[in-house]
């Protein structure tokens, strides 16, 4: 058999964006990922569900695993005919000992590949607002390691050259050392008022950043209780922050916000919160469940209401099974409660006729009071409220109701549960959020509430809870905005 390929990946500093499109590739592809410590947690999402996936990290308290392992089964893996991605944080050939690694697989006979990652001492500054170059400020950069234990001084480290050098420094690791970084800069004659950036988890939601300068970094950090993993920066570009500092200046930063809707759903609104700035804990309480009912003639109704985004996936679904397509609706009137359902709709192919302003049923019924209907299909979930149809049956029409889906629970892990619970912001977007997702986590006291509207804030109260904020008009994207006024 020949060997499998290992692809020496760099996986970025955290946030999972700055993967690259080679990584995600290659990740997606592979039968064995030998990872650290510091990868993004969401590269591993894209990984095949059958692929196997081993931590072969040194960093931190955990388990520590030696190179000449991680050698042996970087070798090991190859020659079974395995694609081998061994992911590392950062750049694998800066501080990544990805250089060792190659040589072992070139000693082994086993063909590799170098994937670049978006390394930390460039990243993490620029998150923070930092170049590490400007021109009249800094015309170089060093990248150097700091060594995570001040008891192990370097002695490859030239402290003089260091302090000589004509440019930016950015020192990996080494937060602990920072005493011991700043006595010797200065010792080796750079300025004691020298301006020093210390960014931790930089990339990652909770970046903290501290600006400083050479003669007071050490205790200023110490007080500051800054963390591994952090850069440490020396140079005036550091400046450049108090002027560049952008990641601040999202309107949803150092906002934590819980999103209770069903997974499928919550991570466009989740994706839109982090652009935001938002941390955002994915704490879905409920989720989705088909159920069996015949599909009716449908060019035996006049009118056809869908009442929710999954409502239209399903009903198309169900026309799909049966050999049917859109135009099983042809010649109705197609109403969508929402912006989103009328979206859902026209990926199956339909235009809706109705859209009311209001994205509620109440709202729907308004939209509807101009059109002639004479037998009327619903297309909602079970447990949906009868305000649309029992308002047309009061208009004289004959109505069938087609559930297509219910709502259950979805069991929420105590951590999760937890994390919601100490969230700024807990949204709900429905009145089943609402409902599953306090019995889920026992109540809520402390954060704030979002609700989507009126049938998610009746809920609430119904719960004795009252919303803090209410999107207007009742959207996610309604949503979004009224959590972005409200924690300016
Ligand atoms: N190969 C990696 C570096 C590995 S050494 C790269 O190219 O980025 C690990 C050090 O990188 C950490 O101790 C810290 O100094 C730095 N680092 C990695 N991720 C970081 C992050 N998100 N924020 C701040 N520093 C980070």
């Amino acid at each position: 058999m020949s060997a499998g390929t290992v692809y020496l990946v760099g996986a970025g500093p955290g946030d999972p964006g700055l993967l690259t499109v080679r990584a995600a590739e290659l990740i997606a592809r592979a039968d064995v990922i030998l990872h650290d410590r510091l990868i993004p947690a969401e590269a591993l999402a894209g990984a095949r569900p059958d692929a196997e996936v081993l931590y072969v990290g040194k960093q931190g308290g955990g388990r520590q695993v030696p190179q000449q392992e991680t050698h042996r089964l970087l070798v090991e893996h190859a020659h079974a005919g395995r694609t081998v991605v061994r992911l590392k944080g950062g750049d694998p050939f800066v501080f990544g000992r990805g250089g060792e690694e190659a040589l072992a697989c070139l000693e082994a006979g086993i063909p590799f590949e170098v994937v670049p990652g978006i390394t930390a001492g460039v990243a993490v500054p620029a998150y923070a607002g930092i170049p590490v170059t400007h021109r009249e400020l800094a015309s170089g950069v060093a990248f150097v390691t700091g060594h995570e234990d001040p008891a192990k001084p370097d002695p490859a480290l030239d402290w003089p050259a260091l302090a000589a050098f004509p440019g930016t420094l950015v020192f990996y690791m080494g937060v602990r050392s920072l005493p011991r970084i700043a006595e010797h800069l200065v010792a080796g004659g750079r300025p004691a008022d020298e301006p020093v950036a210390v960014v931790e988890r930089g990339t990652l939601p909770g970046q903290r950043t501290l600006l400083a300068t050479l003669s007071d970094v050490a205790e200023r950090a110490a007080a500051e209780r800054m963390r591994a993993p952090a850069i440490t920066l020396v140079g005036p570009v550091a400046e450049l922050r108090e002027r560049l500092a952008w990641l601040e200046r999202r309107p949803l930063h150092g906002r934590t916000i819980a999103v209770t809707r069903a997974r499928p759903q919550a991570s466009a609104l989740a994706a839109r919160l982090r652009e935001l700035g938002a941390d955002v804990v994915e704490a879905p309480a409920i989720r989705t469940r088909s159920l069996e009912a015949e599909l009716p003639d449908l060019a035996a109704y006049d009118l056809v209401c869908v009442s929710s985004p999954n409502g239209a996936a399903e009903l198309f679904a169900r026309l799909a099974s049966a050999g049917l397509d859109a135009r099983a609706l042809a010649g109705r009137t197609v109403a969508a409660i929402g912006p989103g359902t009328a979206r859902a709709l026209k990926e199956g192919g339909i235009v809706a006729d109705v859209v009311p302003e209001r994205a509620v049923a109440e709202g729907l019924v308004e939209a509807l009071a101009g059109v002639d209907v004479r037998r009327a299909l619903v297309v909602r979930a079970r447990e949906g409220r009868d305000v649309l149809p029992d308002a047309l049956r009061e208009r004289g029409a004959e109505v069938d109701v087609l559930a297509l889906y219910e709502t259950v629970a979805e069991p929420l892990d105590e951590p999760t549960a937890r994390a919601a619970r100490a969230a700024d912001y807990v949204t709900f977007t429905s009145a089943s959020t609402v409902r599953y997702f306090l019995d889920a986590a026992g109540g809520l006291d402390g954060p704030r509430i979002a609700s989507i509207g009126p049938a998610t804030s009746a809920a609430l109260r119904d719960a004795g809870l009252e919303p803090h904020v209410e999107a207007e008009p009742h959207t996610p994207d309604g949503l979004v905005a009224a959590l972005v006024a409200d924690a300016r």
